[in-house]
């Protein structure tokens, strides 16, 4: 062993915290209120802020592993318990405010919330599931107008009297910092620990310039929340480079998020395709209206963003996009579909590439295995289940739950139905529990997917499982159709007829004014099979 060693100098968000504030305190904060009016603040106040947050939650008894949850948009006040919290040594526990109350009480139950801090404009929702949760001590209320009621403290008035400093913890980098629980759609959802370390070696990676490429000089605006898997991280980034950040508040609407774009310059934003879908076509209708000179980089990730949709902000509007996927299990970055020079690939491969989900970013590995278990080749055309493993991988869910989600040799079974090709870029072809069985034959839903949404008339498409007498299940796919669109069934077949093999067709067509959703913005084809499953055992059956 040779002598010389490295300082043992832990990971830990309270870096990013101190950083902020020494190097980039003039950095601004805009966060967009519920009235629309912007509210400004700096890195200096967000160290000052996180200060008094730290002062105000050990006054009122909060320890070191203590969990306190948030019920918030995105908005700076979130921001200062991302790291506020954390730095104290607690570990914030991001609530999804899109699920049920009745998921929403199982999961604060579930991880022990002690302290709970919600938005004002969210008191209806939580008082649903306030009374089935035991443990919740305090609840502190956010926002400016009117009293709190009953046992809850008014944030401000809690955070006013304390000292602008606090003497931040030297913290083990593998102690808890944030928990976010899987929007799992079938089983109880499931708490994803994050230590320090992993989300500081997670927010070093993405802002590598081929992960998601952040800089200083960068405009930031995370559309997706941070009530769902850390916001991929971005607000974390964003402090860590000293970028200013743009917080959207509860407007996410298309015309309401390009007025922000332009208005605060943003260079940067990142979102689910959904997002972006309505946004697109609203800058088709008014290509002129907003100026986006600033945007430099989209980010789309979280479910499958259409090569339609890449091409389309490309061709159309000159704004790159980046796709990327991740899981709540994974911190949540873990491929970025980026082109590599060494490729030389033509324009359509090269489109192909960067809609697929891409490759892993430094320190994570991918795999994809068959039902024996065992690695396919990267040949593009074997479909199996995608396996990954690194440093900010779970490698248990809260309270040992979901044991067989983890191999015995190290890796996690993402549930995603993949193909890998020989450069290793990785195509997702399904959610295991979404596959298309047809007469023993996978049928990739994705891909159908994509080519429906490349028809100019087709918002959105979902294609999905449909229970059949002689096939045991065939495609049906649900379609959305651009306002003052029309197009036929007979006219969407014959766009697919050219590029797929006969029996992958969809057996069906349905029109509908909306596809369901998952609390995060993904297709819920299991709502879709419930409804329309068994439409073809009917049909059959005259
Ligand atoms: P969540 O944990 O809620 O973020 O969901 C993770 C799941 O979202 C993944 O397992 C994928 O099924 C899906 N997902 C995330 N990113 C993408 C992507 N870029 N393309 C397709 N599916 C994605």
């Amino acid at each position: 062993m040779l002598a010389g060693r490295m300082m043992d100098y832990p990971l830990t968000l309270t870096h990013f915290l101190d950083r902020a504030r020494t190097y980039h305190a003039r950095c601004e904060i805009v966060t967009q209120n519920p009235d629309r009016t912007l509210a400004r603040a700096t890195y200096a106040d967000l160290h000052r802020r996180a200060s008094k947050l730290a002062h105000a939650l050990a006054r009122l008894g909060v320890r070191a592993g203590d969990r306190v949850a948030t019920l918030c948009w995105n908005h700076a006040r979130h921001l200062e318990l991302y790291l506020g919290v954390p730095a104290l040594g607690a570990v914030v526990h991001t609530l999804n405010l899109r699920l049920h109350p009745n998921e929403l009480s199982y999961i604060a139950s579930h991880a022990e919330d002690k302290v709970i801090v919600v938005d004002r404009s969210l008191l209806p929702l939580f008082r649903k599931f306030a009374p089935q949760v035991r443990c919740i001590q305090r609840v502190l209320v956010i926002g400016d107008d009117g009293p709190v009621d009953g046992d809850g403290l008014d944030y401000e008035a809690l955070l006013a009297p304390e000292p602008d400093d606090f003497d931040f913890p030297r913290l083990d980098e593998r102690s808890a910092a944030m928990i976010c629980y899987t929007s799992g759609t079938t089983g109880n959802p499931k708490g994803v620990v994050y230590s320090h370390r992993s989300i500081v070696l997670h927010t070093l990676v993405s802002c590598m310039h081929d992960a998601l490429g952040f800089r200083e000089s960068d405009v930031v605006l995370p559309v997706v929340p941070m009530f769902h898997a850390m916001a991929w991280g971005l607000p974390y980034a964003a402090v860590a480079t000293g970028a200013r950040i743009v917080l959207p508040g509860p407007h996410l609407d298309p015309a309401s998020l390009l007025d922000l774009m332009a208005r605060e310059r943003v260079t940067f934003a990142a979102g689910v395709p959904t997002i972006w879908l309505g946004i697109l076509a609203l800058l088709d209708e008014h290509p002129k209206r907003w100026d986006l000179s600033s945007l430099r980089s989209t980010v789309i990730g979280g479910a499958a963003a259409p090569p339609s949709l890449i091409d389309g902000f490309l061709s159309r509007h000159g704004i790159e996009v980046t796709h990327a996927w991740g899981m709540t299990e994974t911190n949540p970055l873990g491929t970025v579909a980026r082109l590599r020079s060494s490729l030389g690939l033509d324009p359509a491969a090269s489109l192909a590439a960067r809609a697929s989900q891409g490759f892993p970013v430094p320190l994570v590995d991918q795999r994809h295995v068959g039902p024996d278990d065992r690695p396919l080749p990267w040949d593009g055309e074997s479909m199996g289940e995608l396996e990954v493993r690194g440093p900010w991988v779970a490698s248990s869910y809260l309270g040992g739950e979901g044991e067989d989600r983890f191999t015995k040799d190290g890796w996690f079974k993402t549930g995603d139905v993949v193909t890998i090709d020989a450069a290793g870029y990785m195509r997702i072809t399904d959610r295991a529990k979404d596959v298309i069985k047809s007469g023993g034959e996978w049928i990739s839903s994705v891909a159908l997917e994509n080519a429906l949404m490349s028809h100019p008339a087709v918002l959105e498409a979902a294609v999905f499982a449909a229970r059949h007498p002689i096939w045991g299940e065939r495609p049906l796919a649900a379609v959305v159709l651009r306002q003052g669109k029309t197009v036929s069934k007979d006219e969407l077949h014959a766009h697919l007829e050219p590029r797929f093999a006969k029996y992958w067709l969809p057996e069906d067509y349905l029109f509908l004014e909306r596809i369901p959703r998952t609390s995060t913005g993904k297709f819920l084809k299991s709502k879709l099979r419930e409804q329309f499953g068994d439409l073809l055992e009917k049909k059959a059956s005259g």
